[in-house]
């Protein structure tokens, strides 16, 4: 098995007076696709988020690739990570959200190319050649020019997977890439999905897409009430769970 990329130990988080996530564990391997499900107000969002270092977390740890995220220890004292430290560890997971949240201002291609000029220091030229493979391999190659105006959901959204992509992400985390999306639009995404999960990357997917679980996810979560209360082999959690209430999501949500 391959080694562990990400591990978060009894993550915990605290919206004032309310836990969305209450020790929350899960690892993740370099190379596996983990679907993360459950019902809504679960806290699946609020976890992404922690792994993404969106929010801050109350309890517990979270490693990528060893590193202890958010703290650097100095002997045997922790101290919290300056924001310069805090977005080095960020750009080190790329996030695809639910809604696509493309610079409307931009081309596809100014889009991919924005990060990896502005943020990693990319030459124009290099970043625009690495944006054109990226754009054509979800399938944009005639797009690349486009507005987000003048793109469908689905190809704004393979756009939004393409600039994830550009920015050399170690893991891309997908909150309900699917979920915004006329039902005619949603196997084009899911398609580039299981392409970028062929191509061995690391993706931690939130989605209801049971037939991409199925199909693709190598892990499955259930979460509910802030906590993992299953993880396990795809196969085995999509078909006999332990948990009833897991069970109980699976067979609502078919
Ligand atoms: P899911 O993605 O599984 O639907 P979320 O992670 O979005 O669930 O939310 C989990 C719970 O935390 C929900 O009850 C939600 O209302 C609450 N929550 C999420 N973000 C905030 C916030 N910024 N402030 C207060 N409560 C929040
Ligand atoms: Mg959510």
């Amino acid at each position: 098995m391959s080694e562990i990329l990400v591990k978060a130990i009894d993550v915990t988080k605290r919206f004032t007076g309310f836990t969305a996530l209450d020790r929350a564990s899960l690892d993740i391997r370099k190379g596996e696709v983990c679907c993360i499900i459950g019902p809504s107000g679960s806290g699946k969002s609020t976890f992404l988020r922690c792994i993404n270092m969106l929010e801050r977390i109350d309890g517990g740890a979270i490693w990528i690739g060893g590193e202890l995220l958010g703290y650097r220890r100095d002997g045997d004292r922790l101290y919290e990570m300056r924001d310069s430290e805090i977005a080095r560890q960020r750009r080190r997971t790329g996030m695809v959200f639910q809604r696509f949240n493309l610079f409307p201002h931009l081309t596809a291609l100014q889009n991919v190319t924005e990060g990896p000029i502005h943020v990693l220091g990319e030459e124009r030229k290099a970043a625009a050649d690495h944006a054109r493979e990226l754009l054509a391999r979800v399938g944009l190659a005639d797009k690349m020019n486009h507005y987000p105006s003048e793109l469908s959901g689905g190809q704004q959204q393979r756009v939004a997977i393409a600039r994830a992509m550009g920015m050399r992400p170690e893991l891309i985390l997908f909150d309900e890439p699917t979920s915004a999306l006329d039902p005619e639009l949603v196997s084009e995404v899911l398609d580039v999905m299981k392409d970028l999960a062929e191509s061995g990357m690391t993706m931690v997917v939130v989605t209801h897409e049971m037939g991409f679980a199925r199909g693709v996810a190598d892990t499955v979560a259930f979460m509910e009430a802030g906590r993992i209360e299953e993880v396990g082999p795809a196969k085995k959690v999509l078909s006999e769970p332990d948990n009833a209430r897991c069970a109980a999501f699976i067979r609502a949500v078919h």
